[in-house]
């Protein structure tokens, strides 16, 4: 079977390797480098115990927070087009107490799996940075600990079997020397795991070619039409034309405006974040650590390498890394360190964070349309559900049966054809 994707994050990366290893004819196309999109910034987490969704109790009061605030790590800015309009009230009422219990519960148990998929991609001798010291929430404010000890009872109460342990008073230091004193604790979640982010892709990327599959970099998609016998022909930019049996969208938020044309409206919004990857000085933290009151992800890499991460900018399309937004990153996040300040900076970067009106994966067959997958909407869980994400996509394609695990992330939980 010939299979095309659109799309070379970690996404379409993942998928492509899966299929090619499992013997099909796969091309994976880019509109520029692989894992050169937000795939490339973020903080590289594999973390099921954050896999709860956005669109929750209390989000309509932190939206019109965010539409006034000028500072503060969530924004939320109002775009004149219907479908933004049609995504904002899907997201509010996907966020009643009832539906986003449902999604935690899918998406839970969805990402339970991801750290098996993540050994399994480093047992088939897939090579990326990977560490295993678990993710600290570091609190400044003591009643914060406390109610965040609720969420893991919640967590564990929905079948999140890894250890928590709490450090406060003098323990931080032994846990980390990195983190301030002045911190008021610590949750250590220890069955976590980070990865480079970078990494990952150019390791997915050369699996993929390793098992014969292509990859089309700086071949930006420009359209896609049905071709006979439930065919689909991709056209690139540069007007080539490929006819593939399969086509999967993986295009992050971009997916969106490639199935426009077909009709097809995915309810996707972008959130963009913004990162900083330094060399500094100081002491650097051994953990990635979640600095819980600015919401900011810090994670720290081989070869002394630290990335700072956050803001969650709603509506916000452009990829231009906003100077402002990343400084109050950084300076929030040096709040939560004794000593460690950038000295060098390798990078500064924009994302965005492909966000469902559910916020929970679009994975599988679009209605209607035969032989056309999509696999976006990932929002802040792409890389923890990328390789997991992949194998099941891999087996629907060969099997043409969605497994049992899948189906709350089916696009046609969404009226999508119009
Ligand atoms: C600041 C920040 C921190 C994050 N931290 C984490 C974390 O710690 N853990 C975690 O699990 N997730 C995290 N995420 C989320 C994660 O980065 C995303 O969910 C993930 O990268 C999405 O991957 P993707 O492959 O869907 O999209 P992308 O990485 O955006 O890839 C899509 C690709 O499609 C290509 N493309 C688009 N249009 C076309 C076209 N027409 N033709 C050809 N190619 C096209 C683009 O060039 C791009 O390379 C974070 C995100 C941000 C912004």
């Amino acid at each position: 079977m010939s299979v095309g994707i659109v799309g070379a994050g970690v996404i379409g990366l993942s998928i492509g390797f899966e299929l090619a290893e499992a013997g099909h004819d796969v091309t994976v196309f880019d509109a520029g480098q692989a894992g050169g999109s937000a795939s490339a910034m973020n903080a590289g987490w594999v973390a099921p115990f954050l896999s709860t969704p956005r669109a929750a109790p209390g989000i309509l009061k932190d939206a019109l927070g965010g539409l006034k605030k000028t500072e503060g790590p969530l924004k939320f800015q109002l775009r004149p087009d219907i479908g933004f309009a049609g995504w904002g009230a899907r997201f509010l009422i996907s966020s009643s107490r009832r539906r986003s219990a449902r999604t935690t519960t899918a998406l839970h148990a969805l990402a339970t799996h991801a750290p098996r998929h993540f050994d399994q991609l480093l047992e088939r001798g897939v090579e990326f940075e990977h560490h295993r010291d678990g993710l600290g929430v570091v609190f400044q404010h003591a009643q914060n600990l406390e109610n965040y000890r609720d969420v893991t009872q919640k967590m564990h109460r929905l079948g999140y079997a890894g250890t928590t342990s709490v450090y406060q008073g003098s323990e931080i230091a032994d846990f980390d020397p990195a983190i301030s004193r002045s911190a008021a604790g610590v949750i250590h979640l220890e069955d976590e795991r980070h990865v480079r982010p970078e990494s990952l892709s150019q390791g997915l990327a050369t699996a993929l070619t390793g098992q014969g599959g292509e990859l089309q970099e700086d071949r930006q998609v420009l359209r896609i039409e049905r071709a006979p016998n439930a065919r689909w022909t991709m056209i690139t930019a540069t007007g080539a034309r490929r006819v593939f049996d399969r086509l999967v969208i993986a295009a992050g938020f971009y997916s969106r405006e490639l199935l426009k044309p077909l009709g097809i409206r995915l309810p996707l919004e972008a959130a963009k974040g913004v990162s900083l990857t330094a060399r500094g000085e100081g002491v650097l933290p051994q953990h990635p650590l979640k600095l819980f009151e600015k919401m900011v992800a810090s994670s720290p890499y081989d070869g002394e390498i630290m990335r700072f991460s956050g803001t969650f900018d709603v509506g916000d399309r452009s990829e231009v890394v906003s100077k402002k937004r990343l400084d109050m990153v950084v300076r929030d996040a040096l709040e939560f360190f004794e000593s460690w300040s950038p000295r060098e900076v390798e990078k500064e970067r924009a994302g965005h964070r492909p966000t469902s009106a559910d916020d929970a994966p679009l994975i599988g067959a679009i209605p209607r349309h035969d032989g056309l997958y999509v696999a976006t909407g990932h929002g802040t869980l792409g890389v923890t559900l990328g390789p997991v994400t992949a194998a099941l996509v891999a087996r629907e394609l060969s099997t043409g049966k969605a497994e049992a695990l899948l189906w709350p992330f089916r696009p046609n939980r969404f009226r999508l054809v119009f």
